[in-house]
């Protein structure tokens, strides 16, 4: 993907490693994790002699105590990704975040809708959000009740690595699919899912869980048609992304986990299924393209 030197969205809230160093703000209305780290956070007299000593001392040893602070701001002991990359990776996510903002402002504004951007929360290891706690084992998820996308980053890694899907397209697809979640909290499909999920059997609820997703998938597409059109796409990026939904298939990973398929606990889509939607939004950049209530799936 073509994406350096373009828009990088301000929607970001980067709350990895913020929680162990306790003292350190969070972006504009973030939650902040109770962490017990947050009394006597104001600095004594006392507190910052010590420290300039010690800054003294290490400078005369022939150690930068800068050098040793800017490191590392920020980093998760969970996280394996080098820091170099991960600022890399931050400034990537933020680039698809503004391509899908720029993408999704247009489609509902010709709509007659108007589009509330939704905020990426960047964490590490677990994260509290309006949907409940959740950790970095969970995977990318969307909560439609603070209408936030959360991610690991070191999710990226393990696409590349357990799920055999690297590539930046194939990351931008995860990020998309997150986002086209959002957009169908907005037009109501994921209110509607909630309301009648209650009432539904187990596998009644999977059936329905797996239009959801499709069209999330679709929705996706949608991002990438309109990314293509923007020139930033590259030679093998469809592959990327294609071969993403492929490898987060149901069934790809049952048979990968379990060694045998469970089709009636599928809730995301087979492998075939999952390709084809993306496919579909990708093709046509239209939003009725993505029924994937109304048509056969
Ligand atoms: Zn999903």
């Amino acid at each position: 993907m073509d994406w350096k030197g373009r828009r990088q969205s301000d929607n970001i809230e980067d709350r990895r490693g913020r929680a162990s160093r306790g003292g350190a703000p969070f972006g504009r209305g973030g939650m902040r994790l109770p962490t017990g780290r947050m009394r006597g956070s104001r600095l004594s007299f006392k507190t910052i002699l010590i420290i300039g000593v010690v800054f003294l001392v290490l400078k005369l040893v022939g150690i930068d105590p800068l050098q040793l602070l800017g490191g590392n701001p920020g980093t998760a002991p969970t996280s394996q990704v080098s820091e170099p990359r991960k600022d890399e990776m931050t400034q990537f996510v933020a680039t698809v975040l503004a391509e899908t903002e720029d993408v999704w402002n247009g489609i509902m504004q010709s709509q007659g809708r108007s589009y509330p951007e939704p905020t990426l929360v960047l964490f590490s290891g677990a994260v509290r959000s309006a949907c409940g706690n959740a950790s970095a084992a969970s995977g990318p998820f969307y909560c439609p009740a603070d209408q936030k996308v959360y991610i690991d980053l070191s999710f990226f890694d393990e696409l590349a690595q357990r799920f055999k899907a690297s590539g930046d397209f194939a990351q931008a697809y995860v990020l998309a699919h997150e986002v086209g979640h959002h957009v169908q909290n907005l037009i109501g499909v994921l209110p509607e899912f909630n309301r009648r999920r209650p009432s539904m059997s187990q596998s009644e609820q999977n059936r329905m869980s797996v239009r959801v997703e499709l069209q999330a998938d679709c929705f996706a597409g949608i991002w990438g048609h309109y990314t293509a059109q923007r020139g930033l796409l590259e030679r093998g990026d469809l592959e990327e992304a294609l071969n993403a939904a492929q490898q987060i298939g149901d069934d790809t990973i049952q048979r990968r986990t379990k060694g045998f398929i469970v089709p009636e606990s599928f809730n995301h889509g087979t492998s075939a299924q999952r390709r084809e939607w993306f496919a579909r939004g990708f093709e046509s950049g239209r939003l009725e393209s993505c029924d994937t209530f109304n048509n056969p799936v």
